[in-house]
């Protein structure tokens, strides 16, 4: 888990926005960015986001929830949401964990992904919930 990314301090409760701002999160984040991590399944490779988790009571819209589109896949479990303004990937819930939300690390207010050193890659390729 990171308590500062950059400089920027991450609060218990950090707010996070899409890019147009139609959509702003707010994050419960008592134990800063946990678990941040890229991964190469199918729709990861193509938006290339730093991804990091958090219990689905800890993520709440604020603002913009009919703004969200709603996108899924395969065997529909996850469900991927992003802004039908600008595009930008919010949240997810997950599929390995639906009891989580993965969000986009990029929409933290203030954060810059790019200053998080050494992000793994997780191996989406071979999903756990496929094996
Ligand atoms: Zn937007």
């Amino acid at each position: 888990m990171l308590k500062e990314v950059g400089g920027v301090a991450i609060q218990p409760r950090h707010r996070a926005s899409c890019h147009c701002g139609a959509v702003e999160l707010e994050l419960d984040l008592p134990d800063g960015i946990v678990d941040p991590r890229r991964c190469d399944c199918s729709i990861c490779r193509r938006k290339g986001a730093v991804v990091a988790s958090v219990p689905l009571g800890g993520l709440r819209i604020v603002k913009g929830a009919d703004c969200l589109k709603l996108y899924q896949f395969n065997t529909n479990t996850a469900k991927h949401y992003f802004c039908s303004n600008c595009g930008i990937y919010t949240h997810h819930q997950r599929r390995s964990d639906p009891g989580q939300y993965g969000y986009n690390v990029g929409c933290l207010e203030g954060v810059n992904p790019f200053d998080i050193r050494g992000v793994p890659t997780e191996d989406g390729v071979n999903h756990p919930s496929d094996r």
